[in-house]
């Protein structure tokens, strides 16, 4: 087996040891990472956890035919964007249209015509990339590049629980350019989203583990993992610090600043969630605005509840 990271992983289920061994030599020295299972039970639990790009799928096996795999695929949000192609000796038509009606993307015929199964493969596997970059842009703002409002919703709720199973730091910092408004009606909304451009770039100047996410209009949030609030709060005045300093060189003497909102996991009252984080950090946001703006502002720690 091929085992470089970067290749796209391909999954063959089918009953025959013979298909495996005939696949693994006829797909020799493609740039696919090429795994199997020899029936439909360890195919279906292997597509779970391998997430390949592509599954080579046979029909006829005893166990559960390949029509009943491709609906248990399709019906697990884990594994139905992956392309399945089945592989049938039959080539009868109305198998076929059943496959493709069933979700499968191709069709491959036994005996393999050598060139065909790798076109086919190769195809599969572009469209497959496709998806996935299309996926990963839908996530994107398309002004900042930074991730977008829906991508950060799910991102906090999963480094939330994954930072309470394992106990580890978690930080939130919500930050709202401050007077912006102004800004836009006196310099004009183009020079005002080159300012927002440039911010965008000062939180993502950071460690590339940080998770910095365009939340909406002026207003943006960044998670940092592995954080506390004092080490969290450093980062946002380093932010804080750049920005203040940056020069305009449309308008040299212009300053333009933002407020920031600070905190992490262990400041909570309570049990942690995405919910209480998000909105602690945002309350700290608002007394930064409220005291001047300009300024960094983080949760105390919580106090010792009195019996
Ligand atoms: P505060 O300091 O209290 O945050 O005041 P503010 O003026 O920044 O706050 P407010 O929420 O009143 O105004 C936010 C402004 O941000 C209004 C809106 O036009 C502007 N804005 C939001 N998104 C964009 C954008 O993508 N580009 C530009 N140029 N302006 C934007
Ligand atoms: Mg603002
Ligand atoms: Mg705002």
């Amino acid at each position: 087996m091929t085992s470089d990271p970067t290749f796209p992983k391909l999954l063959v289920i089918d009953d025959s040891e013979l298909i495996h061994r005939l696949l693994r030599v006829r797909l020799q020295g493609e740039r696919i990472e090429i795994h199997g299972a020899s029936n439909p039970r360890d195919g279906l639990k292997m597509a779970k956890h391998l997430k390949p790009d592509v599954i080579l799928l046979d029909i006829d096996m005893d166990e559960m035919d390949g029509f009943e795999v491709i609906q248990h695929l399709k019906a697990d949000i884990d594994t139905q964007g992956i392309a399945v192609i089945f592989i049938s000796a039959s080539g009868e038509q109305a198998h076929k249209i059943r496959g493709l009606d069933l979700g499968a993307v191709d069709f491959i015929s036994k005996p393999f015509d050598v060139p065909e199964l790798k076109a086919r493969v190769r195809s599969a596997i572009r469209v497959q990339q496709l998806i996935r970059m299309l996926e990963e842009k839908a996530q994107i703002d398309g002004m900042t590049g930074l991730w977008n409002h829906k991508y950060f919703d799910r991102r906090i709720a999963d480094e939330v629980a994954e930072s309470v199973r394992h106990n580890k730091k978690l930080s939130l910092v919500m930050t709202d350019l401050d007077r912006f408004k102004g800004l836009n009606d006196f310099y004009g909304h183009p020079f005002g989203d080159k300012v927002i451009e440039r911010f965008s770039n000062i939180l993502t100047s950071g460690r590339t583990s940080d998770i910095a996410c365009r939340y909406g209009g002026e207003e943006f949030a960044v998670i940092l993992t592995n954080t506390n609030s004092d080490e969290a709060a450093e980062v946002a005045e380093r932010y804080r610090v750049a920005f203040e300093a940056s020069v305009w060189a449309d308008h040299p003497d212009m300053v333009v600043t933002a407020s920031f909102g600070v905190c992490d996991i262990s400041r909570l009252t309570g049990a942690p969630t995405a919910e209480t984080l998000i909105h602690a950090a945002d309350a700290a946001l608002y007394r930064a605005k409220q005291g001047g703006r300009n300024r960094v502002e983080v949760t105390p720690t919580p106090k010792a509840v009195a019996h």
